[in-house]
């Protein structure tokens, strides 16, 4: 953006040249991105999980304030908020007392078998993390035995630098956004910056360091109606299955301030139903369950306006089935759950594949009449 000109006072403003990509370097983002302490992770807390051979344990997971993913810095996917939590001027000091920090806050990751660390892009990447830094988090949670997962961009997962991980962390689990099984839809609906021969690649280069391979599908990328959703997601899943030691499926949740969030404020895009989740996981659970892969399906934002939901009546109980699922694999889980909006769904999936209109005919159905009419 470039802004010249005279101000009130008579004095020439100075003629300022930035890059703006709107809209993460407005002045508010830029404030809020700046106010936060960069010693602290962004955030830290334990879930139950399970380790790699089906015994359930405690995680820590650890969200650290980085530099961000470098796709971002270049384009970055529709769907992306991370870069609402970072800052270019992290330094390598930060992050180990982030580290620290975390340590300090699990009482150094009491009754934790799994540490999940998240930098908002690629962990190994030297120009987001400080390569000692790294080593530090792969040499330290091996040392303790602990099991470490780690996320990556297929493209920068090189032979190399995958061996440099497997050398500090034997067996730690490396998980790739693929998000599509499906190039077309990575570039035009994700644009996540690799297509799928580059994730195959990076696949089976993992499985040559001896790491395991966590893929995470994106249930519904904007600019797709549901009824697509669902049936390519149920594709995506069989495929990319056999290939993963564990796929996550993970329903849209609408960040502030990215692609997404602006078509869903347009009223061009809602946020897939619950139901849909539950007909995705009846559709596939036969064939799934006969690989070694495990799913998971863990709707972030379950029942909110801005992540999967129902019609808000049924919505706890539909969510919580579908976590119930996830630990227990029984499509018993799902028995009698019924609610008046099933049928809303029905025709607006049997109307994604009859009426021409690609973006679907889904519209947020919780607001009340006036407020539909009125700008979001
Ligand atoms: S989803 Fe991953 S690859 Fe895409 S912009 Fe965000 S951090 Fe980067
Ligand atoms: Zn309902």
């Amino acid at each position: 953006m470039g802004a010249s000109g005279i101000l009130g006072d008579g004095k020439k403003a100075v003629k300022v040249h930035h890059l703006v990509k709107a809209p993460e370097n407005t002045p508010q983002s830029i404030s809020r991105r700046e106010s936060w302490d960069a010693t602290k992770p962004a955030t830290v807390y334990k879930t139950p999980e399970m380790l790699q051979d089906g015994t359930p344990c405690t995680a820590a997971t650890v969200i650290l304030r980085t530099k961000g993913c470098v796709w971002w810095w270049k384009s970055g996917c529709t769907f992306c908020g991370y870069f609402n939590d970072v800052r270019d001027d992290v330094s390598a000091d930060d992050l180990f007392a982030q580290w620290e920090d975390a340590k300090r806050q699990t009482d150094d990751f009491k009754g934790c078998k799994m540490i999940k660390v998240y930098t908002s892009g690629t962990f190994f990447e030297d120009r987001e993390n400080p390569p000692e830094w790294q080593e530090m988090v792969l040499k330290e949670t091996h040392e303790r035995g602990l099991e470490l997962i780690v996320e990556a961009q297929a493209h920068l997962c090189s032979p190399e630098k995958l061996s440099w991980v497997a050398e500090r962390h034997p067996g730690c689990t490396v998980a790739i956004g693929l998000e599509a099984y499906d190039d077309t839809v990575l570039r035009f609906h994700c644009n996540k910056g690799f297509s799928t021969k580059t994730w195959r690649k990076s696949v089976s280069d993992l499985r040559d360091a001896g790491l395991r391979v966590k893929t995470y599908l994106l249930f519904k990328p904007p600019f797709m109606s549901e009824g697509d959703a669902l049936n390519l997601t149920c594709e995506w899943l069989k495929e990319v299955a056999p290939l993963s030691d564990e796929v996550s499926i993970n329903p849209m949740n609408i960040q502030k301030n990215t692609v997404v969030d602006r078509i869903f404020r347009n009223r061009e895009y809602r946020p897939p139903w619950l139901w849909s989740l539950v007909e995705m996981i009846e559709r596939t659970h036969d064939e799934i369950a006969n690989s070694n892969c495990r799913t998971i399906v863990h709707p972030t934002a379950g029942g909110r306006i801005r992540g999967a939901h129902n019609c808000k009546k049924c919505d706890a109980e539909v969510v919580a089935a579908i976590e119930r699922y996830s630990v227990s694999r029984d499509l018993r889980e799902f028995k009698g759950l019924d609610c008046d909006c099933k049928n809303v769904w029905r025709t607006e999936i049997s109307n994604d594949f009859s009426l021409p209109v690609p973006l679907g005919q889904g519209r947020d159905r919780r607001l009340s009449r006036v407020d539909m009419v009125r700008a979001p």
